[in-house]
């Protein structure tokens, strides 16, 4: 079966979605590869290392998607790229299912089999396609980073002759995996560091990471984690008693990082316009979740917004694109991992729909947007 692999179009896109490490052993595994010429430029992988690799070098994602079985994307394909499939392709990319609605229309309209990583299950056989993870773990030390840079002071305390400069305090708000990587940079550069989430699991989490804890820990918080392991969507009540506790904390921090996401529903707010004015000039906040709407009122997605107070909050778009050689080599990782359900015992094109992952990822399929969650 054929892979292809193209320049991902979408604005801001630096990503990849295979690199050559992935490409030689999609080769070994019985694969055929054609990356379109350029695609793996942004994210600093040439075209000479994919052919070295093994892969086909095609002129343009014409090129190379009309010769394929099966699609690679970081993001949902763009029109041109759907028109180029051929008769029942694959296609496989974190397709933002729950907000790209276009994009899925256009897949089934085109008779493609859709799948969208961002549906692998959580269960132990599905770890290594885990795109979400992989990309939140980059996404929060990257955070950090860019919070350590708009910052005007420094992260860790320093006593110099000239006087002793105050360790920056840190607050993490949502503590899923992008969450835990940001307390441990920031505790890494030296910060203090306080977090919040809903779910009690992530008390210890916190603290095992040397950061302090901060919650309401009423009986709806010892019900806050679903099954599958995410968040649910906290009531009115206990969001007012949640913000009054954290209000005086949020006054007294110099960096918040919040990373609070509800799977398929609007990211929660957390942050006011009013706790946001309540930091000192020079504060900084980071908003990962202003791709699915944002926690901290006041975000613009891909802007710096500067408040009357002086805080700056930051709404980075796309921030694992911001280290695109580490989170594309993560990410291809995971669709090759991906790629092996896809393959029979013999090496041949045949994806058995029932396998538990495929089934949970499957998006369309024979003209139709078919998952449950999408259709209601
Ligand atoms: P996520 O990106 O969906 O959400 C980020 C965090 O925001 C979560 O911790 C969530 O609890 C929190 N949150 C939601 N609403 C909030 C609110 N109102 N206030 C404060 N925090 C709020 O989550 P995620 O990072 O994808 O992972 C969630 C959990 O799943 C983690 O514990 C992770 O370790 C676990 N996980 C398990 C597997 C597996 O078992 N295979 C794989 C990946 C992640």
């Amino acid at each position: 079966a054929v892979i292809a692999v193209t320049i991902e179009r979408r604005a801001g896109e630096t990503r990849v979605a295979a690199v050559p490490e992935t490409v030689k052993k999609l080769i070994v595994a019985g694969f055929s590869v054609v990356i379109e010429s350029g695609a793996g430029t942004a994210a600093a992988y040439p075209d000479a290392d994919y052919q070295a690799a093994g892969a086909e070098i095609a002129k343009d994602a014409k090129a190379a998607i009309g010769k394929a079985d099966i699609l690679f994307k970081v993001r949902a394909p763009e029109a041109a790229e759907i028109a180029a499939l051929k008769a029942g392709a694959i296609v496989v990319a974190l397709l933002n299912p729950h907000m790209d609605k276009d994009a899925l229309t256009a897949l089934a309209a085109k008779g493609a089999t859709g799948f969208a990583m961002e549906f692998v299950p959580r269960i132990t056989r599905a770890q290594v396609m885990d795109a979400l993870s992989s990309q939140a773990n980059l996404a929060g030390y990257r955070a950090v980073i860019e919070a350590a840079e708009a910052y005007g002071r420094a992260m860790p305390m320093m006593m110099t002759a000239a006087g002793t400069v105050a360790a920056a305090k840190v607050f993490v708000m949502g503590v899923g995996v992008a969450g835990l990587q940001a307390i441990a940079t920031a505790r890494r550069l030296g910060a203090v560091v306080t977090a919040t989430d809903v779910r009690p699991a992530t008390k210890e989490q916190v603290e095992s990471l040397g950061a302090k804890f901060l919650a309401v820990e009423d009986e709806e918080f010892k019900n806050a984690q679903t099954a599958g392991g995410y968040a649910k969507e906290m009531s009115a009540e206990y969001q007012a008693k949640q913000a009054a506790l954290v209000s005086s904390h949020i006054a007294k921090q110099d960096i918040v990082i919040t990373t609070a996401l509800i799977p398929g529903r609007p990211a929660p707010k957390l942050v006011s316009a009013e706790q946001v004015a309540s930091m000192r000039p020079g504060s900084i906040l980071v908003d990962l979740a202003i791709e699915q709407g944002g926690n901290v009122v006041g975000a613009k997605l891909g802007e710096v917004a500067v408040t009357a107070n002086g805080a700056k909050i930051l709404g980075v778009a796309n921030l694992p694109g911001r280290i695109a050689t580490d989170a594309s080599a993560l990410y291809a990782r995971n669709l090759m991992a991906f790629a092996g359900l896809l393959l029979d015992k013999e090496g041949k094109l045949a994806p058995d729909l029932e396998d538990e992952i495929l089934k949970a990822a499957l998006v369309t399929q024979g003209g139709k947007v078919v998952h449950p969650s999408l259709n209601s």
